[in-house]
């Protein structure tokens, strides 16, 4: 791969490289293990002593290649990809914290991450502070423990889009010692790279926009390299390792220790890699990414002009508009678009809102955001199902919110459909 490309060529060609003859297009790997003609190459890849594959729960060809795209997208040196979202966003932090640690998050997250944090971690040992996006630096300090790990946020919070001011956040994470981690499933890195603005590990549901398509469940995550793990804060990653006869991530693997520990121990270990069919098919969502990304990104915008301007609508959320409180990080972060999520509310409230999500015809009710079909969802009865009215409120859900997740179909028959639905409330 010519290092110079673009990111929309990267989106179509990095991470595969025919040989001679080769297949032109990525081919699907749909094979567990791999043969050797003698036994001793077999002990060196269990001792990682040489690179390559043996067993497909811990690494595949085709899931290689598009790990090696997902790193070349967002600029990082190495990338997992794991069998889902919630996959990425559990071992982005367990890769880094154990019983007895503690890491801090921004609120405003996914719900599911929300309960992954506050109840599955827990029962492993591993305590969360959650800290309000607006938090200013002082409490965002106080927020850390010695025994604190992590600084955890997402790009574009899903649903409450609030736009993560990335900058800052790692400034406060790398003052307390501690690698930022962004969730950037809704950007994408063609919308922002939050490695540029000095974010440590990316994760995302490549269930999303990745995907593109709906077809399949997902997660990765990705190193940006460099982060300085020898600072007493990550002996897991700095002593022998005994599982693998005393090697040592940060002297073995300079260049991604993080990354390396987390597939040969964690993946290894717990059997959650991706499956080589489903990167097959999000590879081949990312060979439109670019595409993609702009189409969702504009109609989202047009669509949350229109719905403002509209007698039966009370609020609309969308972070590309002038009236967002998110406006001007937006500007900074998402300057070719705030990806194709908004949010609204019909006057009403709840109930005028459920007759306008039956009343939908084009958009369908459907518990997913993020792919080329526009879609609709209820959070606080759906995806936030199981938060509290207090971190309901954190997340920033109100209970009147309909999510819109914008598709790629022609701007007019979407503004219509919502005319027609909105027209019955
Ligand atoms: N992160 C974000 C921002 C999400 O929106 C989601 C799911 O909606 C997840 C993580 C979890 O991803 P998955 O459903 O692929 O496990």
């Amino acid at each position: 791969m010519n290092k110079d490309w673009k990111i929309e060529t990267r989106a179509v060609q990095a991470g595969y490289e025919p040989e001679n003859g080769g297949p032109r297009v990525l081919p699907l790997y749909q094979s567990t293990t791999y043969k050797y003609d003698d036994a001793q190459s077999v002990a060196d890849l269990f001792d990682l002593k040489r690179d390559g594959f043996f067993y497909t729960r811990l690494a595949n060809p085709t899931v290689d290649a598009f790990e090696k795209k997902m790193a070349s997208l967002e600029g990082g040196v190495a990338a997992v990809a794991v069998s889902a979202g919630q996959a990425a966003s559990m071992m982005s932090v367990m890769n880094i914290a154990s019983a007895g640690d503690h890491f801090v998050a921004v609120s405003s997250l996914y719900g599911g991450t929300v309960s992954l944090f506050t109840n599955t971690l827990k029962k492993f040992g591993i305590e969360v502070t959650f800290i309000s996006p607006d938090a200013d630096d002082d409490a965002v300090r106080r927020a850390f423990r010695p025994n604190s790990k992590a600084l955890f946020a997402e790009m574009l919070a899903n649903p409450a889009l609030i736009v993560l001011d990335v900058e800052r956040f790692a400034r406060l994470a790398h003052e307390a010692g501690v690698p930022l981690i962004v969730d950037n499933t809704f950007p994408t890195a063609y919308l922002c790279r939050p490695f540029d603005f000095g974010a440590d590990i990316v994760t995302h549901s490549t269930t999303k926009y990745t995907d593109g398509h709906a077809l399949c469940v997902g997660g990765v995550v990705i190193e940006k390299g460099g982060f300085d793990w020898n600072n007493g804060k990550f002996p897991g990653l700095c002593e022998p390792d005994e599982s693998y006869h005393g090697l040592v991530y940060t002297k073995n693997f300079p260049a991604a220790p993080y990354s390396v520990k987390m597939r040969v121990q964690y993946v290894r270990d717990l059997g959650n890699g991706m499956a080589p069919f489903n990167a097959f098919l999000s590879n081949v969502g990312l060979e439109t990414l670019h595409l993609r990304m702009e189409r969702h990104s504009s109609n989202a915008l047009a669509l949350a002009k229109h719905l403002e301007q509209h007698p039966k609508v009370g609020w609309v959320n969308y972070p590309g508009l002038k009236s967002s409180t998110q406006y001007a990080l937006a500007q900074k972060y998402l300057p070719n678009g705030a990806s194709g999520v908004l949010c609204f509310g019909v006057k009403g409230g709840k109930p005028a809102g459920e007759i306008v999500m039956n009343s939908l015809k084009l958009a369908a009710i459907v518990v997913h955001v993020a792919d080329v079909r526009t879609g609709v969802l209820h959070p606080a009865s759906m995806t936030h199902r199981q938060l509290s009215d207090a971190e309901l409120a954190a997340a920033g859900v109100s209970p009147d919110m309909i999510r819109v997740s914008v598709g790629i179909e022609n701007i007019d028959d979407i503004i219509s459909d919502f005319d027609q639905a909105l027209a019955k409330a």
